[in-house]
């Protein structure tokens, strides 16, 4: 432990936030100490604070005393952003946990950054609103966190990600000043967009206290569809063919062959598409019923004509939920394949598609591994999941390899390394494979004008 965090420190956090949420116990540090990622280092301690003015208070003790400070929102993030990579301590924001406001006449929730996804989403949904971004995880993952992140899901395609909501911000800065961007309009165009630089900043920039989102009207009816395919290539010439027919889905969710397999035996049924199926795709329309209708009915001929095996729409909302199911689980479901996933969240040009996964098939080869994938075909963002078991090390080893080979192949077919996750410090190696030397170098200028001291979250995003 570094010299300054002994018990002088910890008194002096207390005094901050009282005694009781200031943790430094085995078991919570162990707790704080990992994301989905699995790996990571302990904190020193992790501190509760209550609200914005604790934030600021305790970030200006750990400036004091160059201690490195990791905010935290629900842990579920797969790169290692909440997980110290020089121990230290650890914020966790989840005492910051109201819904403030939701302003109907304004079209915005405002909101503390412990607020979990789905819960926002139940509670504007309740009065006719709608909060789109949808993260796989919205049950347990929080808005702070998905700004953070820039979270995306199944709907980003027809309604954006998480940074299309973000109105305004109110930020604790790594020098303990509080700034607020924003506000509740949607035009505004007062000096720099600090809002936007914020959000997708992973907890480098500032800690996030206060959220204002902006919010549309629910749609009031979906229709949800299941077509399966023979290979990814018809599944892709399907998702084409619903654009050339003028519809843009709420969600177009591809699943390969492999993924399917593991999360039937997961659900525990015999199989959720005819034998032979190498894709599927989940697909959903949104809107008012005469569109909805018309747009399922483009969808379906769009699904035939690339040569679907079958094409199933939802009969009533249990039906709906049940589709669904499938995919929420799918994340889950690939410990059926391996105990270990290494997920990457590669974009590429959605035309593109069908090369990725060529790229794929020939990683699966050449590294002799399982690689599982699905994701949102409508973007391009597709989660290619090496799967491998943490007690054989040749198999890591391989797995780090084709990691390598992947992004090599996603920045070449014109992608990103990275949609939705983030970089953390799992990816950071690999940024200079997408970002050119300069753009690095101006990134960690603006860090350095924000943070001078590197305290808050060192070690994550740059190589
Ligand atoms: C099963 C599963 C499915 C998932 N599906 C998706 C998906 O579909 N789409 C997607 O985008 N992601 C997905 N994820 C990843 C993850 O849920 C998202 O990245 C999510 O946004 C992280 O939110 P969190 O609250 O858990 O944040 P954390 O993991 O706690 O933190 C994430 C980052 O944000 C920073 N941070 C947290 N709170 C603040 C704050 N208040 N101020 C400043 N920085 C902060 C942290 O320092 C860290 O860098 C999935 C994860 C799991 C486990």
């Amino acid at each position: 432990m570094r010299a300054a965090l002994g018990p002088a420190f910890f008194t002096k956090l207390a005094a901050i936030v009282s005694a009781q949420h200031v943790k430094i116990d085995d078991a919570v540090r162990v707790a704080y100490g990992a994301d989905a990622l699995k790996r990571g280092r302990q904190p020193d301690a992790v501190v509760l604070p209550a609200n914005t003015e604790e934030v600021a208070a305790v970030v200006r003790l750990c400036g004091r005393h160059r201690i490195p400070i990791v905010p935290r929102g629900a842990g579920t993030g797969y790169t290692g952003g909440a997980v110290p990579t020089h121990g230290g301590v650890v914020i966790s924001l989840e005492r910051l946990n109201r819904i403030l406001e939701i302003d109907e006449a304004n079209l915005v929730a405002v909101v503390e950054p412990h607020v979990v996804t789905g819960a926002l989403q139940a509670a504007v949904e309740k009065v006719g609103l709608f909060y789109p971004p949808d993260p796989a995880s919205l049950n347990e993952s929080v808005i702070g966190g998905n700004v953070a992140e820039c979270a995306g899901g199944p709907r980003a395609f027809k309604y954006g990600t998480t940074k299309q909501y973000v109105l305004g911000l109110e930020v604790v800065l790594p020098t303990g000043e509080v700034v607020r961007t924003g506000g509740k309009v949607v035009k505004n165009v007062v000096g720099y967009d600090l809002t936007h630089l914020f959000v997708g900043s992973e907890g480098t920039l500032g800690i996030i206290t206060r959220i204002i989102l902006r919010l549309v009207p629910r749609p009031p009816v979906q229709a949800t569809l299941r077509a399966t395919f023979r290979d990814v290539e018809a599944a892709v010439q399907a998702v084409i063919n619903i654009i050339r027919a003028r519809v843009v889905p709420a969600a177009v969710e591809l699943i390969d062959g492999d993924s399917l397999e593991a999360v039937a035996q997961y659900l525990q049924v015999r199989s959720l598409a005819p034998g032979g199926t190498g894709a599927m795709l989940l697909l959903e329309v949104d809107g008012v019923p005469p569109a909805v209708a018309e747009e399922a009915t483009r969808v379906e001929s769009a699904c035939a004509e690339a040569g679907a095996t079958e094409v199933l729409r939802a009969g009533d909302e249990a039906e709906r939920q049940e589709l669904w199911r499938v995919r929420r689980e799918l994340s889950r479901s690939l410990k059926m394949i391996a105990p270990l996933k290494y997920n990457h969240d590669v974009v590429v040009p959605k035309g593109r598609i069908p090369s990725l996964f060529a790229l794929v098939h020939r990683l699966r080869e050449e590294y002799r591994l399982r690689i599982p994938c699905f994701g949102h075909a409508g973007d391009g963002n597709i989660h290619v999941n090496i799967m491998v078991d943490p007690n054989d090390a040749a198999e890591i080893a391989r797995a780090h390899e084709a990691e390598r080979a992947l992004f090599e192949g996603v920045v070449a077919l014109e992608g990103s390394i990275s949609g939705e996750h983030g970089i953390g410090f799992a990816k950071a190696p690999f940024v200079p494979l997408e970002l050119t030397a300069e753009t690095i170098a101006l990134m960690k200028r603006l860090k350095r004008a924000f943070d001078p001291d590197d305290i808050l979250n060192p070690g994550k995003i740059f190589p």
